[in-house]
């Protein structure tokens, strides 16, 4: 951290979304995300630079859902080059909210905890009356300025509210309070311009990381991972359709990571022809278990815990770009 009395160096690395979001003449109806750059963001909040030496800078300006890998790569590599530098405190990425969980996940798994690194967004476009950008920007810098964000990975801060990355989802399409962290609970709280934390800082989400450190490979080269939604009266050809073009396919299931017999089937013959299969949930809570309800070692899958199936995507690309075998894999994710 900065000597005393010098400001904290904060690097923001802006990416677009709703933050940077401009609305048409009707308001509520129609916005394209992704319209302002950093300068101007930066600009609509006030007294920002009285509270640290801004470095800004523009790594893209697409809505979130639009969020390509080859940007994930451009800024993991900004990112671990920031964090390597002595001359800057903190990192701020502003980003969409729609898949801000994915990009917040990827950062805390392929960044050594240490810095902070802080994720935010917004709800409502940059021209909505009461945008929240402005407030939620200003709380992100605070935040990767103060001391207690360290080693705690990467955290994401929208509303007030303090997030880690690995238990953070969104849980509405819609509203200011569209973030939760249901199984985990909230880091802790913004007040008064101050981090309240409600635990100590652990690092990373993932222990075992080998990609933590290892060079992240051209985005051409990641391995395809796709993800497969269950439901009632599920077929079996969107699997095998899924299986014939991906290295690795996540389950979102019913309940515990389930699906239709036909479907488990048609992932158990994937598996065996070596595609890694990992069985998440739809449900947005709780925990799917090895061997619980579905016979994981019998049929070659791998349980995702508590891992949402968006998160558990993240983490089976980077895990398959060390081409681990199966309880190499396995171990990843009980350990993550
Ligand atoms: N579609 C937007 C995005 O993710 C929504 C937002 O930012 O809130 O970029």
């Amino acid at each position: 951290m900065p000597e005393p009395g010098r400001r904290p160096a904060i690097a923001i690395l802006a990416t677009g979304g709703t933050i940077a979001g401009a609305q048409s003449a009707r308001p509520g109806l129609g916005y394209v995300a992704g319209t302002f750059d950093i300068g101007q963001l930066l600009a609509a909040v006030p007294g920002l630079s009285t509270i640290a030496e801004l470095h800004p800078e523009q790594i893209a300006n697409v809505g979130s859902q639009d969020m390509r890998h080859e940007v994930w790569h451009a800024l993991a590599m900004r990112v671990r080059a920031l964090a390597a530098d002595a001359a800057i405190d903190g990192i701020v990425v502003t980003h969409g909210t729609d898949t801000l969980e994915e990009t917040a996940y990827l950062l805390d798994l392929v960044i050594p905890a240490g810095k902070p690194l802080i994720l935010t967004g917004a709800m409502r476009p940059a021209t909505a009356l009461s945008a929240d950008g402005p407030a939620n920007l200003y709380a992100a810098v605070a935040l990767a300025a103060h001391p207690q964000a360290r080693g705690r990975g990467a955290l994401v801060l929208l509303n007030e509210e303090i997030h880690d990355a690995r238990g953070v989802q969104k849980i509405a399409a819609a509203g200011l309070a569209a973030f939760a962290s249901p199984d985990r609970g909230l880091a802790g709280l913004m007040h008064a311009g101050e981090p309240v934390f409600y635990r100590p800082a652990h690092g990373s989400a993932a222990r075992v990381a080998p990609w933590r450190h290892a060079p992240l490979a051209d985005p051409a080269q990641w391995p395809r991972v796709g993800i497969v939604y269950a439901h009632a009266d599920m077929q079996a050809d969107v699997i095998t359709f899924m299986a014939e073009r991906c290295q690795g396919l996540v389950l979102a299931g019913v309940g515990d990571g389930n699906a239709t017999a036909s479907a488990m089937q048609a992932l158990a013959d994937a598996a065996a022809r070596g595609v890694a299969v990992v069985r998440a949930s739809r449900t947005g809570r709780g925990r799917v278990g090895r061997n619980v309800e579905v016979d994981d070692d019998g049929l070659g899958f791998i349980a995702a815990g508590d891992l949402n199936p968006q998160k558990a995507r993240v983490l089976l690309m980077l895990a398959l770009m060390s081409k681990p075998d199966q309880a190499t894999l396995r171990d990843w994710f009980d350990a993550a």
